[in-house]
């Protein structure tokens, strides 16, 4: 079979190293004689895994001694209001910066909670940019200041991170987690589901600095407070076992390749090799502002929505699968996430060429 590139945004490709190694161990994890999906949450082996992940995943983003790494459930959409539901502490009030609608979901959740301050907004312009930084101001009675770091349907990327003071930042990292070398410290809080750049749906990460545990809402439901997580170490309840152990894998896999500073160059060569193309060509548009692109989602469009078809339709033919952008941008947008190998961007960037040239 001709290799297939998965450049799906989400659920996405998973290093076949990792995937091969799952298969390797799915019917007798380390003598065990069943599956890691079959083996109790509370058992020493499982336990392991759990221990592993969070260290490897600790040193991998060189997560400091006063945070808690958490693996819980329900995808970043339900971080949207875990998020006010144990933050909003003191003035029950937070700002956010709208970069694209999940923003706009993250936004809208809090407002049950609070107050919501919009500092930035790229709604004007389809959310095709990242409002300068240095105008993004917190409110000196916030408790927090939201962004996402990476906007998954638009393909921009914040480049640098607004200064909020004493405000704790908080970031929505689902597209961009472990892609680029981000400095935990500078974050209060740090969300992401894992089915991105981690693991297979299921799974959400949330890093958490400790002097934000513990003023949750009285109305939090137990299973969202994340004291109640953090004190249990993930194990309150049955949590996403399989995920967590393929999280386990790809942390390895990350670690192996010399980790998140090696796997940037590797996901800045794959972006630059792709804005070359498009910046080169008369009939790809790229979308994002060229100083706000996406290293991880590519977007750009055809002259018409008939030629954008017919690319979608070709590259599927030539192994080049998940292509089509999503509905409120259109065109193409290519997820070339961590497990996306240069050879894959090698592949497109040579279809599109070819497809430029007998289109023209
Ligand atoms: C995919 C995505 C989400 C939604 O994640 P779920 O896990 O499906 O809830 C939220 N924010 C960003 C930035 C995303 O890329």
């Amino acid at each position: 079979m001709k290799p297939v590139y998965n450049f799906s945004p989400g659920p996405s490709a998973l290093p076949k190293p990792v995937l091969e190694k799952a298969q390797k161990e799915l019917l007798n994890y380390k003598g065990t004689g069943m599956s890691v999906m079959e083996m109790s949450h509370r058992s020493k082996v499982f336990q392991d895994i759990v221990d592993s992940a969070q260290e490897l995943l600790s040193e991998l983003m060189g997560i400091p001694d006063n945070y808690k790494i958490l693996f819980l459930q329900g995808g970043a959409t339900t971080q949207f209001s875990m998020v006010p539901l144990n933050l909003l502490r003191k003035y029950k009030k937070a700002d956010y910066a709208i970069t694209g609608s999940f923003a706009k979901k993250a936004a809208q959740e809090a407002e049950r909670y609070g107050t919501v301050n919009v500092v930035a907004s790229s709604a004007d312009a389809n959310f095709s940019y990242i409002p300068d930084v240095e105008s993004m101001k917190a409110s000196p009675d916030s408790d927090y200041f939201h962004i996402t770091t990476n906007n998954t349907i638009y393909g921009t990327r914040f480049t640098r991170l607004p200064d909020t003071g004493s405000v704790p930042l908080v970031a929505d990292m689902s597209s961009n987690i472990l892609s680029e070398v981000m400095d935990v410290s500078k974050f209060g809080l740090i969300y992401a589901g894992a089915q991105k750049n981690m693991a297979p749906s299921g799974l959400t990460v949330v890093i958490i600095r400790e002097d934000l545990l513990g003023n949750a809402m009285d109305i939090t439901p137990t299973m969202l407070n994340y004291k109640i997580q953090a004190d249990a170490n993930s194990l309150y309840n049955t949590p996403t076992t399989f995920s967590i152990y393929m999280a386990k894998l790809v942390f390895e896999w990350l670690k192996d390749l010399g980790g998140v500073p090696v796997i940037e160059e590797i996901n800045k060569e794959k972006a630059s090799l792709l804005y070359d193309c498009i910046d080169n060509s008369n009939i790809y548009k790229g979308t994002a502002n060229p100083k706000d692109r996406s290293i991880m989602n590519v977007t750009f469009t055809l002259p018409s929505e008939e030629m954008t078809a017919k690319f979608v339709k070709e590259a599927e033919n030539n192994g080049l699968v998940t292509l089509k952008g999503h509905r409120s941008v259109g065109g193409i947008r290519a997820s070339i996430y961590n497990a996306m190998p240069v050879k894959g961007v090698k592949a497109l960037v040579a279809f599109m060429k070819e497809f430029e040239h007998n289109n023209k």
